[in-house]
């Protein structure tokens, strides 16, 4: 355990752990990485990732089992969706070694943040950016790949108030959506802000073409269960392809749950929830892994989703924490 930090009260992703990976790539090739102290890295302001938006990032955790054993979640599947999300930005894929390997190096360095008893996990954020130093609007020839760790604590997310955004596009068809870089999270600053003005705490977005159908929620995936059914927006370009929305999926289904991942319009929802009917709606990610919805304003009418202790989604995310914790059996090799 970290012996000067205090992990009992500290702010989330604001504390480096003491190391980063980095390596650089030129010639056409990614180089040997390195793992050192952690440091600032110096580039030049004319970098291209500063004014024409080349960075890419993923964002996973390691935790302490119980039997005292480190694991990564699912790096595999980050490593998958940080591929395709490079391809998106015409940025060079990664390869997997340097990604999983160069990860669990660094997590075996750093394995002393993850104290014993307590309830903290290492959040681990790999990004790539465009490192060329070029004012002129072009794929960059040069990059920096970057893995810096933070710890980070029980994440119990409050219930949250949510307003179905209308007006507002966090991502479009054939756009960027389905990629996890900076522009998207950026970009949705400011609609964010303006719920929270209006007194909620996110947003819930919808489609670009026609605000019918829900999409995501703020910075996770959404999901809703209803009855015995878990139905979660369909995939699509202007989805990110959630580790934890595929996670809970798959335990929904072993639950005996009918999952359907559809198109989930909003009038389906208003419909559902005049008939009286106890719907839960629920954030899904890697930060808390659900985030349940207390409030939801749909096209200017607020309803209120059910999040009683006895609620599916809790046992969904126990579920996840006991294949994570290594309490039940990890039959999808999910622990690494
Ligand atoms: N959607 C968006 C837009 C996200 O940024 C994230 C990650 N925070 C998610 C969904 C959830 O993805 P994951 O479960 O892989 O964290």
């Amino acid at each position: 355990m970290k012996s000067n930090f205090n992990y009992d009260d500290f702010v989330f992703g604001v504390q480096p752990t003491d190391h980063i990976l980095l390596c650089n790539y030129n010639d056409g090739t990614w180089q040997s990485p390195r793992i050192v102290p952690h440091t600032d890295i110096k580039m030049s302001p004319m970098s291209l990732c500063l004014h024409y938006g080349q960075t890419v990032f993923e964002g996973m955790k390691a935790f302490r089992q119980d039997n005292g054993q480190v694991i990564i979640f699912r790096p595999d599947k980050h490593f998958r969706r940080f591929n395709a999300s490079l391809e998106r930005m015409c940025m060079p894929a990664v390869e997997q070694d340097l990604f999983i390997e160069g990860i669990k190096e660094l997590v075996r360095l750093e394995e002393h943040w993850l104290p014993e008893e307590q309830e903290i996990s290492l959040y681990i954020r790999p990004f790539v950016i465009a490192t060329e130093p070029r004012l002129g609007v072009k794929v960059s020839d040069e990059y920096l790949f970057c893995i810096v760790c933070t710890p980070m604590g029980l994440y119990y997310s409050e219930p949250v108030r949510l307003k179905v955004e209308t007006e507002f596009v966090r991502a479009a068809e054939g756009g960027v959506g389905y990629a996890k870089c900076g522009g998207n999270y950026g970009a949705a600053f400011y609609p964010a802000q303006q719920a929270k003005i209006q007194g909620y705490d996110q947003v819930i977005w919808t489609d670009a073409k026609t605000h019918e159908y829900i999409e995501e929620a703020g910075t996770m995936n959404i999901a809703i269960v209803i009855d015995d059914r878990l139905i979660t927006p369909k995939l699509s370009t202007s989805i990110l392809d959630g580790v934890t929305r595929s996670s809970i999926i798959q335990i929904a289904k072993d639950m005996g749950m009918i999952v359907e991942e559809r198109k989930v319009q909003l009038q389906e929802l208003i419909d559902e929830f005049q008939s009286g009917k106890k719907i839960e709606i629920f954030g899904v990610g890697t930060a808390a892994v659900i985030s349940p919805v207390k409030c939801i304003n749909i096209l200017g009418t607020e309803y209120h989703p059910y999040i009683a202790n006895d609620a599916t989604m809790f046992k969904l995310k126990k579920q996840l924490d006991n294949i994570r914790k290594g309490r039940i059996s990890d039959k999808y090799n999910w622990n690494w």
